[in-house]
């Protein structure tokens, strides 16, 4: 096979803002955990589309069912108006979803996007407390968009937009400050600091595993602290399970383990099934005090997403499909563990569950050097964490064992060229 086109992939980084750089090649073809680019080199993906591909590419299943609405002529945008596909949708996660777990919420179609969603929760929470201020965390990620930033705990995402913590408040994570400082108590006494100035806040938008901050896992009891602390003193909390819902640490809601119930959540990415953009804003009901037409968009239709969204449900049914997630998890922790054993001067430590979990390097650099290498070698990786120290691990959940080890595989050796 011939190189890539550099003719094209030159164009790609010198005349358009884009993404290659990571991965300097032009795919063509997706299926399951894999890829091809141009040459026919094959690469497992322990990428998923930065979590929007869980049910993996070109999912067989959803792909007949999406061909078959195309070719029935079904609906393909229909703004805010019913159709059958999104009435379909929301019953299933209405059945599916929400009745098992005994949630409830009403659905809200805040956008296509994952800052959509976490907009929609902001300004709720803002207009039902008649309060301005948000408390987000240290090395928090929400989005782009301007409110989405202004909770987002990254100075270099949002230096350049000009936007300061300024209806918000940075609070340190679990774990931040060392396992013997209690954050929780720290956030307490701040909050009820108001001789100092500080304002009771309208919410408090957490994740329960900061995805793109470095695969910092919060744990239950500092989860089921923060909802009494939110409870106690009138704040709502917002769940942003954009990355880490949908089944990406074992169970569909993040938050499940933990058992809270946030008054506010934001789903995107994988809810769409398969890879098409799709967000959803879960409110509690009592809360739900929108008027009509307050908060809209055009993209809030795309009845494609709805049909494979409610298809992608369907995995759900079988309790099969989340024990089969945590046993992959498993697997995965061991052969992590393996390599922190075998290169202790390299990585300081794992973090993170089900199949979501980071490798943690103790030098500067060394987790983007072993993803380009791992890259090379037929392995796409992306880093995380503010000084991207953490290389991370997140593959379509309907990777098998094989293709799993396979990646780790290239991963270890990626890691024994580099320490070499
Ligand atoms: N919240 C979290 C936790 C995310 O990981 C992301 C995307 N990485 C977003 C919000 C923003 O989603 P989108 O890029 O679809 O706007």
């Amino acid at each position: 096979p011939s190189k890539p086109s550099l003719h094209i992939f030159d164009m790609l980084e010198s005349e358009v803002r884009s993404y290659c750089r990571s991965f300097p090649t032009i795919f063509t073809k997706a299926k399951g955990y894999k890829l091809w680019d141009q040459t026919g080199e094959e690469y497992i993906d322990f990428f998923a589309g930065a979590g929007a591909l869980n049910y993996g590419h070109n999912n067989a299943y959803l792909k007949e069912k999406l061909i078959q609405y195309i070719q029935g002529d079904g609906v393909t945008h229909s703004l805010d108006m019913a159709t059958e596909a999104k009435e379909q949708f929301l019953k299933r996660f209405q059945r599916i979803i929400l009745e098992p777990r005994r949630l409830s919420y009403k659905i809200q179609f805040p956008g296509p996007t994952g800052a959509n969603s976490v907009e929609s929760a902001l300004k709720l929470a803002r207009k039902v407390t008649g309060r301005s201020t948000v408390i987000g965390f240290t090395n928090a990620f929400h989005g782009m968009t301007l409110g989405a930033l202004s909770v987002t705990g990254n100075k270099f995402k949002r230096r350049g937009a000009g936007v300061p913590l300024h209806h918000t408040v940075s609070m340190p994570y679990d774990g931040y400050m060392g396992d013997g400082v209690d954050t929780i108590e720290y956030m307490k006494n701040y909050i009820q600091d108001t001789g100092s100035g500080v304002s009771l806040p309208a919410a408090i938008i957490v994740e329960t595993i900061q995805g793109e901050g470095g695969i910092n896992e919060a744990s239950i009891s500092w989860l089921r602290s923060l909802e009494t602390l939110c409870k106690e003193q009138g704040i709502l909390l917002i769940v942003d399970d954009v990355q880490m819902g949908c089944g990406r640490t074992g169970t569909f809601f993040s938050f499940e383990e933990a058992g809270i119930k946030p008054d506010i959540i934001c789903l995107s990415k994988s809810i769409g099934g398969y890879g098409l953009p799709m967000a959803l804003t879960l409110i509690k009901p009592e809360l739900d005090i929108w008027e009509p037409g307050e908060h809209n968009g055009t993209f809030r239709g795309n009845n494609l997403a709805f049909i494979t969204a409610s298809e992608a449900l369907r995995y759900w049914e079988n309790e099969q499909f989340s024990t089969r997630i945590m046993e992959k998890g498993k697997l995965l922790n061991i052969r992590l563990q393996e390599m922190v054993a075998s290169y202790p001067q390299l990585i300081g430590k794992v973090r993170g569950r089900g199949l979501m979990q980071g490798i943690v390097f103790e030098i500067s650099g060394l987790a983007e050097r072993i993803c380009e290498r791992a890259f090379s070698k037929g392995l796409i990786m992306e880093t995380s964490g503010t000084d991207s120290e953490v290389a991370k691990i997140m593959p379509p959940l309907i990777i098998d064992e094989a293709g799993l080890v396979q990646g780790l595989d290239i991963l270890r050796e990626s890691m024994e060229e580099i320490a070499a």
